[in-house]
């Protein structure tokens, strides 16, 4: 994964990842295949960003090897 040669570790935010909240790899083939295969849900995303951080936190910790 560009930035992050060993993988990126669970809870450490992506060096791809703005300050703006945008992927500086959006529409590159960079971008790893499973960025591109998380699509945004109602589930994930709830009613503001800190449901979402939250979700995908829980998910980070549930995939860690
Ligand atoms: S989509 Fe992937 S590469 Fe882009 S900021 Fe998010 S985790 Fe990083």
């Amino acid at each position: 994964m560009p930035g992050h040669p060993q993988g990126k570790p669970a809870d450490e935010r992506c060096t791809n990842l703005t300050d703006d909240q945008r992927c500086r790899l959006w529409g590159h083939v960079e971008r790893p295949a499973f960025c591109a295969g998380l699509q945004p849900s109602d589930e994930m995303c709830g009613q503001d960003e800190a449901h979402a951080i939250a979700w995908l936190s829980a998910l980070e910790q549930a995939t860690r090897p």
